[in-house]
């Protein structure tokens, strides 16, 4: 049996330019738009690529948990209220 709870929250807001490549943009640019060898814009890059890794990390393992997750509970159901039959979540097929 694999158990597991997981709780994840990212929020960051994001500014970030290169002082000497100003119009460099990572998601317009990519790599191939480094001018240079510039490490500055090397690690806008790299931020953005993190960026989209994490996404897609995200999007696969909640496409996988998906058919084994359980809804969570309330703290007021776990102390043996009953559920009333409106409150009973339909399960997909
Ligand atoms: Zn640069």
């Amino acid at each position: 049996m694999y158990k597991l709870s997981y709780k994840l929250s990212v929020r960051e807001r994001v500014t970030a330019k290169c002082e000497r490549h100003p119009r460099y943009n990572p998601e317009k640019d990519g790599r191939g738009g480094i001018k240079g060898a510039c490490s500055t814009c090397f690690s806008l890059y790299d931020l953005h690529a993190a960026r989209l890794a994490l996404d897609a990390a995200v999007h696969q393992f909640v496409r996988r948990a998906g058919p084994w997750a359980r809804p969570r509970e309330s703290r007021r159901r776990k102390k043996g209220d009953a559920l009333s039959p409106a409150e009973i979540p339909e399960v997909q097929p």
